[in-house]
């Protein structure tokens, strides 16, 4: 059976106090919809360990930096409630923009210095509409714990820098990346990529993964950018927004592989910017 999707603030809130007088934990996996695996696989890992799970769904327009982005996003609820159902999630939260920012809504939360590199650098607002919707989600679901997808590695880095910083008594795990079968890294935006893009786009954690193998040879970056590049280009991606290695925590550059690095890119492929993570 479906969970119950609840739209409203004083509903949510009458659930969570009833469920936090009872001494339940409370987990949250806060999500945009057009649920696929590793959203579900979120799910599943709050359904492991909290007594009650919320999964939101709220395609939150402050983090849209492009207008016709949040038109073109998908939105699939009626599946969303289906794909979660096997699960047994407690509740599916889906509040409007009404709910979320209404008039004379003036507050914005924003980390600074993980947010000026990578997809902070490129999309301008970005990070601040994920900071400060997530910050009312966690103050809205008053959850013990909360699930992201290390797919959004610096995603991950902000919102656990937020909740520590404004001390939001929540923590945030990270979850593995989930992918396809070729190694395309799950995405909502999977979804608008076209038969013949779709194809193509394993390129991209291809090359990384590539890289990540001659980096741990000893390799650096500035020798390996000139053949990743073009094999990515070779593959129809038009832009290379970045290809970096950075460390993990601090999102610092290197050019070799020092201490705990990751690598991380943001390309353009037929339209569809795809950005994708992997450990070295
Ligand atoms: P989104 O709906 O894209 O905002 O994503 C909601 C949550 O799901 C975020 O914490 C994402 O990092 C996570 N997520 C998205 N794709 C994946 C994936 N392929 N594997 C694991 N988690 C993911």
């Amino acid at each position: 059976m479906s969970a119950p999707i609840i739209r409203t603030l004083p509903e949510l809130r009458a659930l969570t106090r009833q469920w936090h007088r009872e001494g339940a934990t409370i987990g949250v996996v806060p999500t945009m919809g057009a649920l696929h695996q590793g959203h579900l696989s979120l799910a599943r890992a709050a359904r492991a360990d909290c007594d009650r799970v919320i999964v939101t769904i709220f395609v939150n327009p402050k983090q849209f930096n492009n207008p016709d982005d949040l038109k073109n996003y998908p939105r699939t609820e009626h599946e969303d409630a289906k794909k979660l159902a096997p699960i047994g999630v407690d509740v599916i939260y889906v509040p409007d923009g009404e709910q979320m920012y209404p008039d004379g809504f003036a507050t914005n939360v924003s980390v600074s210095g993980l947010t000026d590199v990578l997809c902070g650098a490129h999309r301008p607002g970005h990070f601040d509409g994920v900071a400060t919707v997530v910050a009312k989600l966690f103050g809205q679901t008053a959850a013990d714990r909360a699930y992201f997808g290390q797919k959004d590695w610096q995603q991950l880095q902000v919102v656990t820098r937020m909740a520590r910083d404004l001390d939001i008594d929540i923590e945030v795990i990270g979850c593995l990346t989930i992918r396809e079968e070729d190694g395309l890294a799950m995405s909502s935006r999977n979804l608008l990529l076209s038969d013949r893009a779709r194809i193509h786009a394993p390129k991209l954690a291809e090359v990384m993964e590539d890289m990540a193998e001659a980096l741990r040879a000893g390799g650096s970056m500035s020798a390996l950018m000139p053949d990743a590049e073009k094999r990515l280009k070779a593959a129809g991606f038009t832009e290379i927004e970045y290809l970096d290695l950075r460390d993990a925590a601090s999102l610092i550059q290197h050019d070799k592989l020092t201490g705990e690095c990751r690598l991380f890119a943001a390309a353009w492929l037929a339209g569809i910017r795809l950005i994708d993570n992997i450990a070295v």
